[in-house]
């Protein structure tokens, strides 16, 4: 089954004489469980794509479907965006963007908060997730008191709470060393093949590009597939 379906998205910033096309025709299908590393040079578009896939920032034309749904046709938007994002979209970014007046365990909780569960069960997912990301001892720490590892592996943790269809990471192991990193992508991996989730995965380490199925590349606002090992995308 698909997780993620982007079709011919094309995205254009100002106009006139101004116009970039940031991104055209791109399209990626990714499967329930596959993981995705997206490369290409600063400047290409990969942001432009994952945010687009992210509904953070709509593209100028083109599809976008999550699971069966289609969520968005060009301008137009067949969900209410932000709460199908807050429900079925995990995004990481660069920097781990935690809250930092909450600890760690009320960064996670704050997630399912939001969409309605109690405090009570949502603390008890949170260290949940929490001990499976390593960090548990961390809980009542504020992030100012945590590594750059260990902000970035509560920032997954939230980005988990909602039990999400879709990871969408972008540069997530950009502030941490190679070792850090590569576990970080690891647990991409593990997510994506236990809970079945599609995970799209911006990088610049070419070290850790084992552990992802399928590689897309962008080049000048173009897409293209550049590996596939071991998932076959069916419907
Ligand atoms: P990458 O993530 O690969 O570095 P981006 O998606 O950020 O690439 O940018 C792709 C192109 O779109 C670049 O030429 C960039 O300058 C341009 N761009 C990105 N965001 C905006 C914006 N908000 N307004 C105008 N141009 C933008
Ligand atoms: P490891 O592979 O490191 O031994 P496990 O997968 O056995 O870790 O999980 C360790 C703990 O995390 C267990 O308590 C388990 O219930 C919990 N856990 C496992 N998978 C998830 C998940 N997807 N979400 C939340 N908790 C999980």
């Amino acid at each position: 089954p698909i997780a993620i379906e982007a079709a011919k998205l094309t995205k254009i910033y100002g106009s006139g004489n101004t116009e970039v096309v940031a991104m055209r025709d791109a399209s990626m299908q990714v499967a329930q469980g596959e993981v995705v590393a997206l490369l290409g040079p600063s400047g290409s578009g990969k942001s432009t794509f994952l945010t687009a896939v992210g509904l953070i920032n709509p593209p100028t034309s083109g599809q976008i479907t999550i699971g069966d749904k289609l969520v968005l046709d060009g301008a137009t938007a067949h969900a209410n965006l932000r709460s199908f994002r807050r429900r079925h979209i995990g995004f990481i970014f660069q920097k781990s963007n935690l809250i930092p007046f909450l600890t760690a365990v009320e960064n996670v909780q704050i997630a399912m908060q939001l969409n309605g569960q109690s405090k009570r069960a949502s603390y008890r997912r949170a260290m949940e997730l929490l001990d499976y990301l390593g960090v548990a001892d961390r809980a009542a720490n504020y992030p100012s008191m945590l590594s750059g590892g260990q902000q970035q592996r509560i920032a997954v943790a939230r980005s988990l709470a909602n039990s999400p269809s879709v990871i969408l990471a972008d540069e997530p192991t950009a502030a941490l060393d190679g070792q850090r990193g590569r576990q970080v992508m690891e647990l991409f991996a593990k997510v994506a093949h236990e809970q079945g989730a599609g995970v799209i995965v911006v990088t610049h380490d070419h070290r850790s590009l084992d552990v992802f199925d399928t590689t897309y590349e962008m080049e000048d606002g173009i897409l293209n597939r550049t590996k596939t090992t071991t998932m076959e995308v069916s419907k």
